[in-house]
């Protein structure tokens, strides 16, 4: 018998949030379980979504909300629920229904029978989603296994069950930009896969348009390696040895009379060019990490809660 907690973060959900709210109710109300509660972060919604469910919540107090000032996005709403979160156990969740609530018992299931301190969701099939999505992904999920100091887990989100121990270390974390599956990876205990088929969407579009995955890629790149500042550092040093080679090939061209001076322009052009690119693109990367030191020494609260709703 345990406790459980729905963390479920929304952004104009209007179309999907009624029966969200619906399918989670029925299959927590099947479960045998303490008590449990549904935490539904409103993440600067603009259309009904905190309208529909402040009615629900108004009919049921297990039904909690923490209402944003404004949007602050999807790994904040995430954070805000975890941080608000004092269960047994907790399960994050889409709104859309991507991810079937009905899964939650087989998770505990699970759980209970390895022993698990997070059940992390794999996905083996994603439907409704655009090539382009997919390929991003694939590619991203990889790359990022490669140059990162942790080993995640592939093909894998934010849906997830994680119990108390999770939630107490994950309410350590003090950095504001928050790439949330790869920091529950990075806090280890035992953590064993469940695989799954991923849904289309049940109504409205997605809320990650390119630059929202753009960003939430960059945060997961640059907190969690340093990979790209190497990398800039043996650019430089490869740059620098040819760079040896060709002013020797340059002098002894001279002294020697193999190379014409008069006719260097289009040697100079491209070296310049060449030379300028390397030094942009890593002064680039050395502006990704001083950003990011620059956001986080702010230490500006990572969300702000308007109002609380159904909490005592
Ligand atoms: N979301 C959010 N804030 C945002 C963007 C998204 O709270 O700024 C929520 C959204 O309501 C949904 C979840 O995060 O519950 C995942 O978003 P979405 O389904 O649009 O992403 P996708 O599945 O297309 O990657
Ligand atoms: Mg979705």
């Amino acid at each position: 018998m345990k406790t459980l907690s729905v963390i479920i973060p929304c952004y104009d959900e209007e179309p999907v949030i009624d029966t969200t709210y619906r399918r989670i109710k029925t299959v927590l109300d099947s479960m045998r379980l303490i008590s449990s509660q549904m935490i539904f972060i409103n993440d600067g919604s603009r259309d009904k979504t905190l309208d529909i469910l402040s009615d629900i919540a108004q009919k049921d107090r297990a039904v909690k909300i923490i209402n944003f000032s404004r949007n602050f996005g999807h790994q904040a709403a995430v954070t805000a629920g975890i941080h608000h979160c004092t269960s047994d156990f907790a399960v994050i969740i889409d709104a859309d229904l991507q991810d079937p609530p009905e899964l939650i018992p087989e998770l505990l299931a699970k759980q209970a029978e390895e022993q698990a301190n997070v059940v992390y969701c794999v996905r083996k099939k994603r439907t409704g989603e655009s090539k382009f999505k997919l390929w991003a992904a694939k590619r991203f999920y990889r790359t990022l296994n490669k140059v990162s100091e942790v080993n995640f887990p592939l093909d894998t989100g934010d849906f997830r069950l994680i119990d108390s121990q999770i939630i107490e270390q994950f309410k350590r974390f003090k950095e504001r930009g928050k790439y949330i599956r790869g920091l529950i990876s990075w806090v280890g205990f035992k953590q064993v896969p469940f695989y799954y088929e991923r849904e289309a969407r049940f109504a409205g579009e997605t809320k990650y348009p390119l630059k929202k995955m753009l960003s939430f890629a960059t945060t997961a790149l640059f907190y969690f390696s340093k990979k790209p500042l190497l990398m800039a550092t043996s650019l430089g040093f490869t740059t620098v040895i040819i760079g040896i080679f060709m002013a020797l090939w340059y002098l002894f061209g001279k002294i020697f009379g193999y190379t014409n001076a008069e006719s260097g322009w289009t040697s100079i052009m491209i070296i310049v060019i060449f030379f300028g690119g390397i030094q942009l693109l890593t002064i680039g990367v050395l502006g990704q990490y001083i950003g990011i030191l620059f956001d986080e020494v702010k230490e500006r609260p990572e969300y702000i809660v308007k109002d609380l709703v159904n909490w005592e």
